[in-house]
C-alpha cells in the first residue's frame, strides 16, 4: 500500500489544490481573505491586474503532455486524506457541484477541488481595487448572472442558499449607461487586414427588415470587396432555407450540431472567406 504523506492543509494559493474539508464554517473565499490579511506578502489573485487568463504555471504541464508527449511516473506516496469527491475545476460548475454534494451527503463530506490556476472562479472570478481607501469589487470575466429567471429550480435555490440576491443587480447596474452616452457596439476593420483603420456600427446581428436602406448604406462603407458587401446584404435580408432538401428535420439538426457557424457560412451559404471572418470575429 502506498505510504501516506502528512499533508494537513492544502494551500490553494501557493499550490494548485484546495480541499473543502469538514469542520470549517468559512467559505474558501473567506479563508483566502484571512490568509491575505495575515500576510501582506501572500499572493492574492483578486488584487492582481493586467491580462491574466491562463497565467504562467497553469498550462506548462498540459502543454508538455500534449505537445511533447511528456509522461510522469505514478506517485508512490498517497496524500494524507481520502476524499468522497474529487472535482477537477474550481469554476462555478465545480464549486456548485461541491456545494450540492455536501448538501446531499452531509457537511462532513471530504471534497477535493483541483484547479490549475492560482484562483478559483474560472471564467467568473473577481477583482478587487482600493480607491481612496475604499475597497471596490469588480468582475474578472463574467459580469453578471445572465437571465437568472430562466435558471432551473435547483440553480435558483443554489443562488439563494449562497446568498446571491440577483434583484440587487438593478441597484448597481446602470442599464442605460451606453444608451445615455450614445454608445453602441462597433465593428473595427484594421489597417493590416483591410487596408485602413475603420470603425462602424456593428450590424452583423441585426435584422435588415425595418431599416434596410440605412443598413445597406452602412455596409457599403465597409472596406471589403464588393462581392462580400453583396453577400452580406443578401445574408441579412433574405430568409432563405439553406438546408432545403437536405433530409429530415432530425438530419438537419444533427448536421447543425456538428457544424460551426463559420463552416455553415462557407459550405451552405457560400459566402466569401471575408464574410466568414467578419462573423467569426464579431463581438457577441
Ligand atoms: C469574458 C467573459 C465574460 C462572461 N460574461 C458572462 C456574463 O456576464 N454572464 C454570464 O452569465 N456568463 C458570462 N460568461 C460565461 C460564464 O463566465 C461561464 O459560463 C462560467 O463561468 C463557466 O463556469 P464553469 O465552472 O462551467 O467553467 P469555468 O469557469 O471555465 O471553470 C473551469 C475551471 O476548470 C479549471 N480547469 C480547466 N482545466 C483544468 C485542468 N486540466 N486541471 C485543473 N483545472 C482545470 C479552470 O482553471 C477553471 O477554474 C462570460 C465568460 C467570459 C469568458
Amino acid at each position: 500500500m502506498a505510504k501516506k504523506l502528512n499533508i494537513t492543509r492544502r494551500d490553494f494559493m501557493n499550490g494548485v489544490a484546495m480541499s473543502l474539508t469538514a469542520g470549517t464554517a468559512l467559505s474558501p473565499f473567506e479563508l483566502l481573505a484571512m490568509n491575505h490579511q495575515s500576510s501582506t506578502d501572500a499572493l492574492y489573485p483578486p488584487e492582481l491586474i493586467g491580462m491574466r487568463g491562463s497565467h504562467p504555471g497553469s498550462f506548462e504541464v498540459a502543454h508538455a503532455l500534449a505537445r511533447n508527449g511528456a509522461r510522469w511516473t505514478e506517485p508512490t506516496d498517497q496524500t494524507d486524506r481520502d476524499y468522497d469527491l474529487v472535482i477537477v475545476g474550481g469554476g462555478i460548475s465545480g464549486l456548485s457541484a461541491a456545494y450540492l454534494y455536501k448538501q446531499r451527503h452531509g457537511k462532513d463530506s471530504r471534497i477535493l477541488i483541483l484547479d490549475n490556476h492560482d484562483d478559483f472562479g474560472g471564467h467568473a472570478k473577481r477583482n478587487e481595487f482600493t480607491v481612496d481607501g475604499k475597497q471596490l469589487i469588480c468582475y474578472g470575466g463574467s459580469q453578471s448572472i445572465a437571465d437568472p429567471s430562466s435558471w432551473s429550480p435547483v440553480g435558483k435555490k443554489l443562488l439563494k442558499d449562497v446568498g446571491i440576491h440577483t434583484e440587487r443587480f438593478y441597484d448597481y447596474f446602470d442599464r442605460n449607461y451606453f444608451k445615455d452616452r450614445k454608445l453602441g457596439r462597433g465593428l473595427y476593420f484594421s489597417r493590416d487586414q483591410y487596408g485602413k483603420d475603420y470603425v462602424s456600427d456593428n450590424i452583423l446581428g441585426t435584422e435588415i427588415k425595418d431599416n434596410e436602406q440605412e443598413i445597406i448604406d452602412l455596409i457599403n462603407t465597409y472596406p471589403i470587396a464588393e462581392t462580400s458587401k453583396t453577400a452580406l446584404i443578401k445574408l441579412l435580408s433574405q430568409t432563405e432555407n439553406y438546408l432545403l432538401g437536405m433530409g429530415s428535420q432530425e438530419d438537419k439538426i444533427n448536421l447543425l450540431r456538428q457544424t460551426s457557424y463559420s463552416d455553415f457560412l462557407r459550405k451552405y451559404v457560400n459566402v466569401s472567406e471575408e464574410v466568414v471572418l467578419l462573423y467569426r470575429d464579431m463581438s457577441r
